[in-house]
């Protein structure tokens, strides 16, 4: 594995220079997330309390917690019952969520929307969306559950650590409510859905991944949620995975997706109409207001589980799926996929199809993963 250790600690920002002063008050009034989160890649100089980057927005608190990092609390947090976590960016060439999340951040501030539900906004990858690139040095989206301390420092190690102390600091303080003689006793639910937009195109436009919930059941209610969103593709995830939404899943027990919105735009060529089931959904959910969800039906879902994956083995690995093939595509039977040493890839099963295929990964690494059709009883 390639390394870049140029970078050990960020060059953060003390937020008591001009320009970010100037920078942040322009942020407070215009709601332009992007610009302040491009602006401040590296972060801040962190101060340890929520207070010192805190605004007043619609019967709500803001606070600034971090470059990309913004944190809604409502006033009167008692009948507040949901902790939402939505994060955009953690490629940081996938834009549309992006603009999701600013959308949603700037009707905050223009106090369009109330929010009541305790929220938090996340575009991940500051470094990686300044250079149009899904990251600078490492898969953020492989680095959490601890999986960043495994690797060299770089920007993406570094960030991953600290996103995980926001969102446990987050569902925690949602969870303390729950068990404070002071309150009322709440019981709050949890949510995370990290948003992304795929490399390749996709038979299904628009899919999500579903975190491995080991004992646990599928969530019906939560898969007609997505459905609601525009999302009714799903395919269940088949083992722990230091991706974010696992990790808020595992962890804290959140309701938990990775979703993925269509194809990757640069910044500005995104048809947002295309994703305003999912922003108007987004809205209703902190806000409070109330969603109308269809009961839930197989016939309305394409429901993907794990069978397996293809994994390079060798320098002689060949793979026969181009890079036009699109996501869910399905073989015949029988359908001879790769070759390696000693070794040959063939479907074996009806409606097997294939995702995220990827000839170009390291030895030892998964190429494709391959999926079957399935129903949910
Ligand atoms: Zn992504």
């Amino acid at each position: 594995m390639k390394h870049d250790n140029t970078l050990t600690t960020p060059a953060l920002t003390d937020i008591t220079d001009e320009s970010f002063i100037k920078a942040y008050q322009q942020f407070i009034k215009q709601g332009d997330f992007i610009a302040l989160t491009r602006q401040f890649e590296q972060g801040f100089v962190q101060t340890g309390t929520r207070n010192k980057l805190s605004f007043s927005v619609k019967n709500a608190k803001a606070s600034l917690l971090d470059s990309g990092v913004l944190l809604i609390e409502p006033e009167n947090s008692t009948k507040a019952s949901k902790s939402i976590v939505i994060s955009s960016g953690i490629h940081g060439n996938e834009t549309a969520p992006i603009e999701i999340v600013q959308q949603l951040i700037s009707d905050i501030i223009a106090q369009k929307i109330q929010v009541k539900h305790a929220t938090l906004f996340i575009m991940g990858n500051p470094v990686a969306m300044n250079i149009s690139k899904r990251f600078q040095t490492e898969n953020l989206n492989r680095l959490f559950s601890g999986k960043h301390q495994e690797i060299a420092p770089c920007f993406e190690k570094y960030r991953a650590e600290k996103l995980e102390t926001y969102v446990s600091a987050f569902f925690n303080a949602g969870a303390d409510k729950g068990t404070s003689a002071t309150t009322s006793n709440i019981e709050v639910t949890n949510y995370h859905y990290d948003l992304h937009t795929a490399i390749r195109d996709s038979k299904y436009e628009k899919f999500a991944i579903y975190p491995y919930q080991g004992d646990k059941p599928w969530d019906k209610e939560q898969l007609t949620f997505m459905a609601a969103c525009g999302v009714n593709t799903i395919l269940f995830g088949h083992g722990p995975s230091g991706t974010f939404s696992y990790f808020s899943s595992a962890h804290f027990s959140a309701h938990a997706f990775t979703v993925e919105l269509g194809k990757v735009r640069p910044f500005g060529e995104n048809n947002m109409d295309n994703f305003q089931a999912m922003t108007d959904n987004l809205n209703a959910l902190i806000c409070g207001n109330e969603i109308t969800l269809k009961s839930f039906n197989n016939e309305d879902f394409n429901l993907f589980k794990v069978l397996g994956d293809i994994t390079k083995v060798s320098d002689n690995f060949k793979l026969f799926i181009g890079d036009e093939i699109s996501n869910f595509t399905d073989y015949p039977v029988d359908t001879l996929l790769s070759t390696d040493t000693g070794a040959e890839y063939r479907t074996t099963q009806p409606g097997e199809s294939i995702v995220f295929p990827n000839a170009k990964v390291g030895n030892g690494q998964r190429a494709v993963l391959m999926v079957v059709p399935t129903t949910l009883y």
